[in-house]
């Protein structure tokens, strides 16, 4: 009998159905190709990611949720200069720095959202304020400025965002009179997402979106279904690229609907969205994963800023060959 007992209690505190937990990242996805990128950029960069995923790792690892960690992950990039989010964001045609940003928790599709935000230092943050602690989804402009500072957000001015690198490849584009997607053809939105212990999923995407762009323009990225989605039936993902044909196609839903409705496999499933995706003439890729436990990514660039962690250990890569 007390042997029983301690079975017993044993079980209740042992976690229920433990899930090895998975974090994968991106830091964008382009024209990334070992000629293009200075040895030093690839060390940076590599560093980076590496950073970012020990920071959703260690959340991950002591038991924590899904949620906790790609915010940690993404604030990690929002804060490094050599990726398009929070410091570092690229420059609209006027010349401001305009974020994007979205979390969603797989367990319930709860989701925040927040479009052409200039104030908060880390939007994700305050996209997950405008999900835990507001009636709505998604808040644009200068109203989701004021949320911010009514929720007591940590906030900048715009010398913090602006990078003379950003203004740089902004002056390029007016220069030559070039579209967007010119410049540098890189697109270094970064995003997370993740499977925790309880076998909940989540996904964070913070961006600037792309340079030049005007009249309020808002991307792919704090869309949910399109650059950002989680659902703990199937699966969660986080885009960059194109995000005007990522939202055609609402490419994050459709890939979880392909894996819940007709049992594809992650990657097979990415593949396919990816490719319909490319087909109307857009490029980028997705980062996936799902409650069964695949890690992957899908991308039609030569190169994509990414990484994967697990109790198994961390990896970065940059290049299509990695
Ligand atoms: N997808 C983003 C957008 O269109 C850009 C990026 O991935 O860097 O706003």
């Amino acid at each position: 009998m007390r042997l029983l007992l301690i079975i017993g209690a044993l079980m209740m505190t042992s976690p229920a159905a433990a899930h090895d937990w998975k974090l994968v990242i991106h830091g964008g996805a382009g024209v990334i190709e070992r000629n293009v990128l200075s040895p030093e950029k690839d060390k940076a960069i590599r560093a980076a990611l590496d950073h970012a995923l020990q920071s959703g790792s260690k959340i991950l690892a002591a038991g924590g949720s899904s949620l906790d960690a790609v915010e940690a992950a993404v604030r990690e990039l929002e804060n490094d200069p050599n990726f398009n989010a929070g410091r570092g964001a690229v420059f609209t045609y006027e010349g401001t720095n305009e974020m994007d940003a979205a979390i969603m928790d797989g367990r319930d599709r709860n989701a925040g959202a927040v479009a052409g935000v200039t104030s908060t230092k880390n939007p994700i943050s305050l996209a997950r304020t405008v999900m835990e602690d507001s009636p709505h989804v998604m808040l644009s402009g200068e109203g989701a400025n004021i949320f911010s500072r009514e929720k007591g957000l940590e906030q900048a001015g715009p010398e913090y965002f602006a990078t003379p690198e950003r203004k740089r490849q902004l002056d390029e584009l007016k220069a030559n009179k070039l579209s967007w997607f010119d410049v540098d053809m890189k697109y270094g939105t970064v995003g997370a997402v993740a499977l925790d212990v309880s076998g909940h999923v989540a996904a964070a995407t913070s961006t600037g979106g792309v340079t030049g762009k005007r009249w309020g323009r808002v991307g792919d990225s704090p869309i949910i279904g399109a650059g950002t989605y989680a659902d703990d039936r199937a699966c969660v993902i986080s885009a960059t690229g194109s995000g005007e044909y990522f939202i055609r196609v609402g490419v994050a839903h459709e890939i979880c609907a392909r894996m819940r409705m007709k049992g594809e496999s992650a990657k097979a499933a990415s593949d396919a969205v990816i490719k319909e995706m490319a087909d109307l003439g857009g490029s980028g890729g997705v980062i996936i994963v799902s409650p069964g436990g695949e890690a992957d990514w899908s991308f039609n660039t030569p190169g994509m800023y990414r990484g994967k962690a697990s109790a198994a250990g961390r990896n970065v890569a940059i290049y299509g060959d990695e």
